[in-house]
């Protein structure tokens, strides 16, 4: 099964759900069941070996009632129109969670980049961008890196919008390299933008000072996360990618066991360490499981295994709505994804400002300014939880619905 199977439907579940709790207009819940624009695209490339191959890509504009779409394009061969349509609705969800005059967008291209050169993702990837520029710029749709999309290949791209539109802002495409008009700390944003939102959180759940923490996934989201909450003073006891995981009591350091990776291409064999599968590592004993891979990897199958206190959702859908009852029956605390993992398309705003403005902020800024918008939205979501007497999930979507129901009021005469 591959793990998108009905990301949107579960999306479209998640939204009820809330709308249970607090009921919404006929025409706002109307308006957010369907994209504004879907769109795919078939992606000629000539491969190194002079054959023609075509591969599809898409760009789903969900939601522009908050302002231009904004959300990541995703390399992956499992994506489809079902997973790139619930990731740009989440996106929307996001951006308003996250109090951002950005809409929600999202963007995928069927393909396992580890099978293709260099040269051949290039073309691949300024590919999508000749088919789909006239619906992109800075004041329109603005793309963002996700699952296995690189600062080279956001550069390629804003390279490629530059040369077909004469724009120089650079503003069409964030999370590009420093060098091309990327943000600092974007690399980081969504790994620390998780950080702070479980701190915010952490004195609500009763959790030891020094958590044990295990992390699916090490890509951009995981890694930095790993690195995050070790150099904090959590333990991480476990870690994994896509083929397999590793455990270990004592605690790994992200360091080494990136390192690791990098020169034997996979965790397995790691120094004091016990190898296990993705599904034994979800159920291992920690205080905070992290999933930071992909969607519906906690299901009703697995849901009664897990046994950490708080699930900080850093991939987009990790938890099934079958899944999140089951989770929440037992008492475990899931801080969900279009809070968590805000901390991207956060940084990619302040990205998307300095190109418009000219402008280049320090590091120390982008942290800053982070942090407080993090950690701000983390204890209103906590508060207004708390009021409606509901879980984290249902409560972000309420707000979620409350900002884009008060920018659709202020539209409409
Ligand atoms: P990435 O391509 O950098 O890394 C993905 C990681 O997941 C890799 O380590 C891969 O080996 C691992 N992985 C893949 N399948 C797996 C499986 N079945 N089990 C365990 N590990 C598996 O991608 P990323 O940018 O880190 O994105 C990870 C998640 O975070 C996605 O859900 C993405 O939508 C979400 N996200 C990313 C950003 C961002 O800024 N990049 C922002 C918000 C949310």
């Amino acid at each position: 099964m591959s793990s998108n199977t009905n990301a949107f439907h579960n999306a479209l579940t998640q939204l009820s759900r809330a709308t249970a709790v607090k009921p919404f207009s006929e025409e706002l819940l109307t308006l957010l069941s369907v994209p504004e624009r879907e769109i795919k695209v078939s992606i000629p490339v000539t491969m190194d070996d002079g054959s023609l191959r075509v591969f599809e890509g898409y760009r789903v504009q969900y939601s522009s009632v908050r302002g231009p779409y904004k959300g990541g394009i995703r390399y992956h061969e499992q994506a489809d129109a079902d997973e790139v349509r619930a990731l740009a609705f989440w996106m929307t969800m996001k951006t308003a969670v996250a109090n951002i005059p950005m809409g929600g967008g999202k963007g995928g291209i069927t393909v396992d980049p580890k099978k293709l050169s260099k040269g051949e993702l290039e073309r691949l990837s300024r590919g999508w961008v000749k088919a789909l520029y006239p619906v992109l710029g800075p004041r329109a749709d603005v793309p963002a890196p996700d699952v296995n999309t690189t600062p080279e290949i956001m550069g390629w791209m804003a390279d490629e919008y530059e040369k077909l539109t004469g724009d120089k802002t650079g503003a069409a495409f964030t999370g590009k390299p420093i060098e091309r008009g990327g943000s600092e700390g974007r690399a980081m944003a969504t790994g620390l933008g998780g950080y702070y939102a479980f701190e915010a959180m952490q004195k609500y759940v009763r959790l030891p000072e020094a958590p044990r923490v295990i992390i699916q996934g090490m890509g951009n989201v995981g890694g930095h996360a790993a690195q995050i909450f070790h150099e904090h003073g959590a333990v991480i006891v476990g870690m994994s990618d896509s083929k397999g995981g590793i455990l270990c009591d004592t605690g790994l350091n992200p360091a080494e066991v990136e390192r690791y990776k990098q020169s034997h291409g996979s965790l397995a064999g790691f120094p004091g360490a016990r190898p296990v599968t993705n599904a034994e590592l979800l159920a291992a004993p920690a205080d905070v499981l992290v999933p930071a891979a992909l969607e519906n990897q906690i299901t009703e199958h697995n849901a009664h295994d897990i046994h950490a206190a708080v699930v900080l959702e850093l991939a987009n859908g990790p938890t099934t709505p079958e899944a999140d009852d089951l989770l929440l029956a037992r008492g475990i605390r899931v801080i969900p994804d279009i809070l968590a993992n805000a901390g991207g398309v956060i940084v990619s705003t302040f990205e998307w400002e300095q190109n418009l403005q000219g402008e280049h902020w320090s590091e120390a800024r982008v942290y800053e300014k982070l942090q407080h918008m993090m950690q701000s939205e983390a204890r209103n979501l906590w508060t207004r939880a708390e009021e409606l007497g509901t879980d984290l999930r249902r409560a972000a979507f309420i707000i979620a619905l409350e900002r884009l129901e008060s920018a659709l009021a202020a539209r409409i005469t």
